[in-house]
């Protein structure tokens, strides 16, 4: 048995003692449903960056960069859909095995394959408002770069963009299942976005890192190099 299946059969077991688990995502989790993630090799921070385009100053400084970014993200969603590995842990909460899913994503594939306890910790790609007015507005204005109908104002996706505050009351109920889990799984996430990656290490859980590199593994009791949905595939055989 190779020293992976080791870790996956560790991991099935942690599970099985458990009796409250957390899992924390991040883009490497969709990277196999055809979204590119920031900082891998083949990440979008090759072509553009992410902390530069994403922010609310490039909304009024340069929208043409901003809009370009979030028109490309959200083309790219229509043509994705969630993979085995989202169906997967939408199935281990069902079962119970999994409490509750806090993710950094935005392009809501944990909610579309079942998931239904999910923290959406940075908003949504999937809808739009005016970033003066806050009035919702629907994606075809923002696809077609038009002003809000209320104000005039200019369109954005429901994101959390870097240097804004993420929604209050979903962090603070992240942090208290975070506090109430006996075993985090962390997956697809290099852990460099603030606040978020503080939340791993507010619990005094067993702490499981899934990731294709390895850069936090002494922060964890168990790391597991690898991608997240054959990680996956082989853990559900093991339940
Ligand atoms: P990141 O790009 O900083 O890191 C992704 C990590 O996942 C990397 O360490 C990479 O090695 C790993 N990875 C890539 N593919 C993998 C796979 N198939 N299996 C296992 N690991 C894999 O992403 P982040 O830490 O989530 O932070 C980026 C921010 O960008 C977040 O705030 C998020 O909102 C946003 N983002 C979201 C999406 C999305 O919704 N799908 C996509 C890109 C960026
Ligand atoms: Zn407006």
């Amino acid at each position: 048995m190779g020293e992976t299946s080791h870790k996956i059969n560790e991991l099935a077991s942690l599970l099985k003692n458990a009796h409250y688990t957390v899992i924390l995502t991040g883009a490497g989790m969709s990277t196999e449903s055809g979204i590119p993630d920031f900082r891998s090799r083949e990440g979008l921070w090759q072509k553009f960056d992410p902390m530069r385009v994403a922010r609310p100053e490039t909304i009024r400084e340069d929208y043409d960069a901003f809009h370009g970014f979030y028109k490309m993200r959200v083309e790219t969603l229509k043509e994705c859909k969630p993979h085995e590995g989202h169906l997967i842990v939408a199935r281990m909460e069902k079962e119970g095995i999994v409490k509750t899913l806090v993710t950094q994503n935005v392009d809501d594939f944990h909610r579309i394959a079942g998931s239904e306890k999910v923290y959406n910790l940075h908003g949504s790609i999937r809808t739009f408002r005016c970033h003066d007015c806050l009035s919702p507005a629907d994606e075809t204005a923002f696809l077609g770069k038009k002003p809000c109908g209320f104000c005039g104002g200019r369109l954005r996706p429901n994101v959390v963009l870097f240097g804004e505050g993420l929604p209050h009351n979903d962090l603070n109920e992240a942090i208290s299942e975070i506090e109430k889990a006996d075993l985090i799984i962390v997956i697809g996430t290099s852990l460099r976005v603030y606040p978020v990656n503080q939340l791993p290490f507010m619990a005094k859980a067993i702490k499981v890192y899934i990731n294709r590199e390895m850069e936090f593994q002494s922060s964890f009791d168990l790391t597991i190099q690898g991608s997240a949905k054959d990680v996956l595939v082989e853990l559900e055989k093991l339940l």
